[in-house]
């Protein structure tokens, strides 16, 4: 897949002691601005006065905590650490646990306080939840809702190609999930690729992986920094100095291209040649048409789909609001198609029972 042979613009070198020292307390608690992380959970403070010591984080008894799970198998590995599976002690309840290390520049740091914040704000049925976080041994580790049929990717090697009454139902979700995140919570995901999009046994689909989220209120020198995986990335994202939530259309609208046809819309190198590559695709992307279905494979309403969604310049893309309305979303409705099922005659890498 595309985003296996490239690289994230992030730079894993160690942190000098002094950042570390402005994130890092002598009680092991992690903080940044009015969040605070440390291994009894995760709070949100409002900023009063910045020297003070941070107030205790008292674990809740409702809340999951470490020592409650056991590990089972590792399930994925990022760019920014390992994902693994835990079964809870006592429920025997599963989840996805996903541990970040902190060994990282400061900008990183930055961008996971920043996805754990999101992460706690978000409540919606086609976002992966996040159950709980903690900061232990220079490590956040992240609690999240198990998707047991992994990711699109893991989706897309077995199926190859997913059918346009299938791709519908899948569509309709994450075009939900990204109504929610642009109009409810002014979040702009920046980094929605086939990865970042999990699906599970009950045919659900969700978004997932903050990590390089901006919400759109906040500084603009958050929101102009360019971070994340650059293949899916729109055209103004190279370019131009801002950008708004119609930057995660053009990643979406690519993700359901290479969905539809199994192939990334674009040419890629056969190697990972670092800065080449990035110029190579970053110059097609901006100088090219933008990519699309072939006609006599697909309906015409899937084609109007993939064009609304990869407009080169953003204002003509429609939005999330916009693309709920779209004929694509509904034109099966009446086939009621059983997503569970196919997720679970794909047969997930990952099924855990
Ligand atoms: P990158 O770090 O380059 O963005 P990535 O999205 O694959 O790549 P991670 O977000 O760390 O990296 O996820 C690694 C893999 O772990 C995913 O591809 C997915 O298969 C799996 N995964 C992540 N979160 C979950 C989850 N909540 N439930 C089940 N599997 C998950
Ligand atoms: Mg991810």
């Amino acid at each position: 897949m595309p985003n296996k042979g490239g690289f994230n613009l992030r730079l894993d070198v160690p942190p000098d002691e002094d950042s570390l020292a402005k994130f890092l307390t002598q009680s092991g608690t992690f903080r940044h601005g009015d969040l605070l992380v440390n291994m009894d959970g995760i709070r949100i403070v409002p900023k009063t006065d910045a020297d003070a010591p941070p107030p205790p984080i008292k674990p809740l008894d409702n809340q999951i905590s470490l020592a409650d799970v056991d590990m089972i198998k590792v399930i994925g590995k990022g760019s920014g650490g390992l994902v693994q599976l835990v079964q809870h002690k006592w429920t025997n309840q599963f989840f996805a646990l996903k541990v970040i290390q902190m060994n990282i520049e400061e900008s990183a740091r930055k961008q996971t306080a920043q996805e754990l914040k999101i992460n706690q704000s978000l409540e919606c049925p086609y976002v992966v939840a996040c159950y709980q976080c903690f900061y232990q041994n220079e490590a956040f580790s992240i609690i999240l809702e198990y998707m047991d049929g992994g990711s699109l990717v893991d989706l897309l090697k077995t199926v190859r190609t997913i059918p346009e009454e299938y791709l519908a139902a899948i569509c309709k979700q994450v075009v939900k999930g990204m109504d929610y995140l642009h109009h409810e919570k002014h979040i702009i995901h920046r980094d929605l690729k086939p990865s970042n999009l999990l699906i599970n046994h009950r045919g659900e689909v969700k978004i997932t992986d903050f990590g390089v989220s901006a919400i759109v209120a906040s500084t603009s020198a958050q929101a102009n920094t360019k971070i994340g995986t650059y293949h899916y990335m729109a055209p103004e994202r190279f370019s131009e100095e801002t950008y708004n939530a119609k930057s995660d259309i053009w990643s979406f609208g690519l993700v359901v291209l290479e969905c539809a046809t199994g192939k990334f819309p674009y040419p890629l190198p056969d190697e990972d040649d670092g800065w080449v590559n990035y110029f190579s695709i970053m110059e097609t992307i901006i100088e090219q048409p933008p990519p699309c279905p072939p006609s006599d494979l697909f309906s015409p309403e899937f084609c109007s789909f993939v064009s609304s969604c990869l407009q080169k310049d953003p204002k003509a893309r429609l939005s999330a609001q916009q693309l709920m309305e779209h004929p694509f979303l509904s034109m099966y409705d009446d086939l009621h198609v059983d997503l569970a099922s196919y997720f679970a005659n794909a047969g997930s890498p990952l099924t855990t029972l």
